[in-house]
């Protein structure tokens, strides 16, 4: 059985909190991955401290060779992919192709990252003036928190760590507490790339102690947050009034529209991965599926067949479609959330129980689960669930499906599945979601591409592609006079 520990300062630390958290295959319950070492407070500021005192060096190390490291880091995760990809599956519980995916996605971030670190350039701008000009050029702020999700545990860490640092900060990472295999291991990764001590330090504990300690340090200049919308917003006013950066990636509640023209059977298949891949535990999984009503019965009827066709079981048999739920209170959760949706009105087609049988008795299994005539005052219309559950809401035209794609506090992925090109371009304009995807799932994205959400879902500057070193870095201003004498006009 392995033994988690946190990272600080190039050492591998046993903590003395003598706390600990078992890392448990939601799969397989008896399957025990490991004890987590929970850090102290002392030992979270301790991660801080040393962040700090690493990153004078590291601001002045020039950034194409924080990139080679980078782009080592990336080699590295290549070598290790299968590897990782094993871990991530039997401590997350996605399925190996899933996690297989994810891996894909992370080590592509990361070799983006790594050229970015030589485009790090600013603006030369000419002056009002004769012989004046202005340029910028881009600075880190200093120890950086990124504070991280259970459900990509690769990707989401990466796509914070790899541009945090190559714009110059030091990273304190805090991963959530059920998934710390994945999190040491690329922590070892980015260490044998060649980062100096004290650049990227990982510390394992609770979110309310270790997390909270690591915000409340004064030297922590800027927070990277996923997770959920309740606690993304608690940090933001946590830190707001020592006026720390903040991007946050929270919560959503993904909706598909489906107009009468669609071709169904692509509208369904892409509903039912949106839905149900990755156990619906997806940030922009499909949670709601909008439907004219002339075309529901067939809609409803096609993505009930297919949410039974799915082989649920452990993810590392590769003839399984969906894993577990990550543990038991996601789990609860889930089935929680079928229990308000049968008692609020909706009606079951399918699912709506833990699933048993052959292999699922010891994981954390639903079946996946289809709720018809959901309606927008529904709990489970407006609540993220996090699970294998889908919503169909009937609706008689566009603009009433819009209007419920809308009533919604979150905004992050959207789909429309139509051939009609107007309609197209009057989703695109009227759908308030951060993303949105014409006739294709509304999960995915591409590492070159920025992601993220609006409304409750997103704060801050978008994270990864053109947008990704925004959030890490401060644009300085510089004004050069090479008139060498006193200004004259343009005294404001
Ligand atoms: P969570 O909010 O419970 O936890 C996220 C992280 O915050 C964990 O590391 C946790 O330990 C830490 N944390 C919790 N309380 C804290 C505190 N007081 N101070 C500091 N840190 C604290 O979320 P989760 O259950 O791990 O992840 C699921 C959520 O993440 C879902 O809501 C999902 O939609 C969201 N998510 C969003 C995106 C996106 O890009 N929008 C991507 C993935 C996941």
């Amino acid at each position: 059985m392995a033994t988690f520990r946190s990272f600080i300062g190039g050492q591998w630390l046993d903590s003395v909190s003598g706390r600990t958290a078992p890392n448990i295959n939601p799969a397989n319950i008896d399957d025990i991955i490991g004890e987590t070492q929970l850090a102290t407070r002392e030992e979270a500021r301790r991660a801080v401290e040393v962040a700090y005192e690493a990153f004078h060096s590291w601001k002045r190390t020039p950034p194409p060779a924080r990139g080679r490291i980078i782009a080592k880091a990336a080699r590295l995760m290549e070598d290790n992919k299968e590897e990782l990809a094993k871990i991530l599956t039997r401590e997350e519980g996605k399925t190996i192709g899933e996690a297989r995916g994810e891996l894909t996605r992370a080590i592509n971030v990361v070799e983006f990252c790594a050229g970015e670190s030589r485009r790090m350039t600013g603006e030369t701008i000419p002056s009002e003036l004769p012989a004046n000009f202005a340029y910028t050029v881009k600075e880190p702020h200093g120890v950086v928190a990124c504070i991280t999700p259970w459900n990509f545990p690769v990707a989401i860490p990466v796509w914070k760590i790899a541009p945090a640092l190559v714009a110059g900060n030091t990273v304190v990472f805090k991963p959530a507490t059920n998934t710390p295999a994945t999190a040491v291991r690329l922590t070892e990764i980015f260490n044998e790339a060649g980062l100096p001590p004290g650049v990227l330090n990982l510390v394992l504990g609770s979110g309310s102690e270790a997390g909270d300690e690591i915000l409340n340090h004064p030297a922590v200049k800027a927070v990277s947050f996923t997770g959920s919308t309740e606690t993304g917003l608690k940090i933001y006013a946590q830190v707001a009034p020592r006026g720390v950066k903040v991007q946050a990636e929270m919560g959503g509640k993904n909706p598909v529209v489906v107009l009468e023209d669609c071709d169904m059977d692509l509208a369904v298949e892409s509903t039912a991965q949106g839905a149900f891949g990755s156990t619906g535990q997806r940030c922009t999984a499909t949670s709601r599926a909008i439907v004219i009503d002339r075309v529901a019965d067939e809609f409803v009827e096609k993505i009930v067949a297919r949410a039974k066709s799915f082989n649920l079981g452990d993810g590392s048999d590769t003839n399984t479609h969906i894993g577990p739920s990550v543990d038991e209170g996601q789990f609860d959760t889930v089935l929680k959330y079928i229990d308000i949706g049968r008692e609020d009105g909706a009606v079951l087609l399918c699912g709506g129980k833990r699933a048993s049988g052959e292999g699922l008795d010891n994981g954390y299994f639903v079946e996946p689960t289809v709720f018809d005539k959901v309606t927008p005052d529904m709990r489970i219309a407006r609540e993220e669930i996090f699970g294998p559950v889908l919503s169909v809401f009937r609706v008689k035209d566009f603009d009433e499906a819009m209007a419920v794609a809308n009533d919604s506090e979150f905004g992050l992925s959207s789909s429309v599945f139509t051939n009609d090109a107007n309609n197209i371009y009057r989703f695109v304009d009227e759908i308030e979601t951060g993303m949105t995807h014409i006739n294709s799932p509304t999960t995915g994205g591409e590492a070159h591409i920025p992601f993220g959400g609006i409304k409750n879902t997103g704060l801050g500057a978008r994270e990864q592609g053109s947008t990704s070193l925004d959030f890490y870095t401060e644009l300085k201003v510089v004004y050069v006079d090479y008139t060498g004498r006193k200004r004259e006009g343009n005294l404001y």
